[in-house]
């Protein structure tokens, strides 16, 4: 490590420097620097990485050797490694910088109830797994990880079921259930990913059930708002008004959302108003007005703001700072993703702000979907990847002195 270590931030009410990169890079090698710098130019390139996820796909489908170079490069940057135990490794890296591990096992999409099953098998591992462990402050899943994905759709447009659609829709609730009362026995809160807006009806009422039953002396169960919906600044003080009347704590991860392109085409083929708000501008404004909504009613909301946008984060911190919260308050966490803002989850821990990392694990084939959709998002969002190699670049050129 050719890097200073971190050092405390001076004063509590001092805001976090998040464009420090000595401490956001602390902890990386100078080859893991370049190693991301690469990987990052390659997959903000629109052509090269489009060829790459095309390639990629078919690559695994026809089971071609490629396995070795995905986990060497994009998985090594975004991804905590293939098992629970891989993953731990990472835990215990970021532990040492004050940040604490989410672990996700990436799988979606999956369709049989074998595969179901298994998810919810391997998400109560994690609940054990984080149980013993200070590091793991939070457990999470998808609700596509535990129900087939048309049949949430169906719910959520309110189709009737017939008596096979009933049973397996009650089977996906038991599971739903199964993961809440491990979470609210062994006190770990335990986030529920957004969706699709087509599919999150019926997840946003399983959820609210859930959370009025495990909720009640704190949030165990956080459902998601995603803030580039222009629907869910409203839902947030429908959610809380809710908690409120039912005498329960209302969990929620603010986001932005991650599938604004697939949101506006299906809007678009179907001849539906688009979900998503116009413009980015109105997102960041619904997305900081929730911030304050949560911080107005901690009495009943604990939130986590999921984001990489240093404005966003800042904004809490410094909140918090003007409410006289303490930085360690355990209903606020600020989280980013693996790999992505490190100088957000790197600058905050120092300052005892809660910081943590989701950390998404799983075979590399079954990790495939997540990557292509950090490639994509890295490609498709101005300004994410600029933003990465911005900091990385600058890092490598305070190290060269
Ligand atoms: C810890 C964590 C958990 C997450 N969990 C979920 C989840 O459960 N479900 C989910 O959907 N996503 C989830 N995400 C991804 C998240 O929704 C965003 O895609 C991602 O974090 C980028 O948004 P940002 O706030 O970090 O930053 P920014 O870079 O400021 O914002 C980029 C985002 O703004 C929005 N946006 C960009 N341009 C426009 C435009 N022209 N018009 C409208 N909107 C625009 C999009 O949502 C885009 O992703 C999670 C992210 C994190 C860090």
């Amino acid at each position: 490590m050719s890097s200073a270590p971190p050092t405390p931030v001076a004063s509590p009410r001092q805001l976090p420097d998040l464009s420090d990169t000595a401490i956001a890079f602390a902890d990386k090698s100078n080859a893991d620097l370049w190693r991301a710098t690469w990987l990052f130019r390659i997959i903000g390139n629109p052509t090269v990485s489009s060829i790459g996820q095309g390639f990629t796909t078919v690559a695994m489908a026809l089971h071609l050797p490629i396995k070795g170079a995905i986990k060497a490069t994009i998985f090594k940057q975004f991804c905590g490694g293939e098992t629970i135990a891989e993953s731990l490794e990472t835990a215990a890296r970021l532990a040492k910088s004050g940040i604490g591990t989410i672990l996700d096992h990436s799988v979606e999409g999956q369709d049989d109830e074998d595969a179901l099953d298994d998810t919810v098998t391997e998400v109560l591992r994690t609940i054990a797994v984080a149980k013993e462990r200070k590091d793991i402050p939070f457990c999470v899943f998808k609700p596509t990880g535990i129900s087939r994905t048309a049949l949430l759709a169906d719910v959520s447009a309110g189709k009737s079921l017939n008596a096979a659609e009933q049973a397996e829709w009650q089977r996906v609730q038991q599971r739903l259930e199964r993961l809440c009362q491990a979470a609210h026995d062994a006190d770990i809160p335990l986030l529920v990913d957004a969706e699709e807006s087509w599919l999150q009806p019926a997840i946003d009422a399983l959820v609210e059930t859930m959370m009025a039953r495990f909720n009640r002396s704190r949030a165990i169960v956080y459902n998601t708002a995603q803030l580039y919906r222009h629907d869910r600044l409203a839902f947030l003080k429908t959610s809380h008004t809710k908690a409120v009347e039912g005498g329960y704590h209302f969990g929620v991860k603010l986001v932005r959302g991650a599938y604004m392109e697939k949101e506006r085409e299906r809007a678009a083929e179907m001849g539906h108003p688009s979900p998503i708000h116009a413009d980015k501008a109105a997102v960041d404004r619904d997305y900081d007005a929730a911030i304050v909504y949560c911080l107005e009613h901690l009495e009943r909301i604990a939130f986590m703001a999921g984001t990489h946008n240093e404005k966003s984060s800042l904004l809490l911190a410094r909140l918090m700072n003007e409410h006289g919260i303490a930085h360690s308050d355990d209903r606020i966490c600020f989280a980013q993703l693996l790999g992505m803002s490190d100088n957000i989850s790197y600058n905050l821990a120092p300052a005892q702000y809660r910081a943590a990392k989701y950390v998404h694990y799983g075979p590399v084939r079954d990790v495939l979907p997540y990557l292509i959709r950090r490639a994509a998002e890295n490609t498709s969002v101005k300004g994410q990847t600029g933003r990465e190699l911005g900091l990385m670049l600058a890092e490598r050129r305070r190290r060269k002195g």
